[in-house]
């Protein structure tokens, strides 16, 4: 259970897949990446380990894009199978989604969704956030950043995720409590990571995020770190 993350000039893969590689070690029973390249998704994974990953990958899916997001997982709600495996989309497609951790109350969240249309390809918490996110931006007309904590503040769990819109590749939002994060600072550049051992050599600069806070992570913008419960806007 490890999570990645990429926004930058860099191509995303070699080092989300590389980072995942140094997550190895916090146990996983399987792995997944998505990238956006600008027009496309291009998202894999599998169960088992981040090598039947890249084997996987490279054989089926293109590698290009500037922003990307990983995920080792270790399963708590669903089996381990390819369908669970993280990254998680929501119903529009638009917005994707890795997570570690926990969201206690996804059963009566999903009950809710379901009501209201949405379905589900996994039998995972995470797609509910995923998808409760999508619902909050588009029944309250906030930005990605405001969306995920407004959702978040509707659940009760642990986490840290990380959350990019594909119609703003520009941009990741990420949020922790009860889980690592720790977000590496370049030139023009970002990284995301449970520890900075995925992007040390890139940057010695970074921000550990504290238990329940947030942050909206922008391309040629000073990152702002925010209290998850908590009204300012994002
Ligand atoms: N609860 C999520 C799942 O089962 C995330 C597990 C993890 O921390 O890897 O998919």
């Amino acid at each position: 259970c490890g999570i990645v993350g990429y926004i930058g000039h860099r191509d995303a893969y070699p080092i989300v897949l590389k980072g995942l590689e140094r997550l190895e070690y916090r146990g996983y029973d399987s792995a997944g990446i998505a990238l956006y390249d600008g027009e496309q998704l291009n998202l894999c994974k599998t169960k088992g380990k981040v090598a039947d990953l890249k084997a996987k990958f490279e054989s089926t899916t293109s590698t290009k894009g500037h922003v990307g997001i990983g995920h080792t997982r270790w399963a708590t709600h669903g089996v381990p199978n390819d369908v669970n495996s993280h990254p998680h989309y929501s119903n529009s497609g638009n917005l994707v989604i890795i997570h570690n951790g926990i969201i206690e109350n996804f059963a009566t969240l999903k009950k809710e969704l379901v009501k209201r249309g949405y379905t589900f390809q996994s039998d995972t918490d995470t797609e509910v956030l995923v998808n409760l996110i999508e619902d909050v931006m588009i029944n309250e007309k906030v930005k990605l950043g405001k969306a995920v904590q407004i959702a978040l503040n509707q659940t009760v769990g642990a986490y840290a995720i990380t959350v990019f819109d594909t119609r703003k590749p520009n941009e990741l939002v990420v949020a922790r409590l009860g889980s690592p994060l720790a977000i590496g600072i370049g030139e023009n550049e970002f990284f995301i990571a449970s520890d900075a051992s995925p992007f040390i050599e890139f940057t010695s600069n970074a921000i550990y995020l504290e238990d329940g806070e947030m942050a909206v992570v922008r391309l040629g913008k000073e990152i702002k770190v925010r209290k998850i419960h908590d009204d300012s806007l994002v």
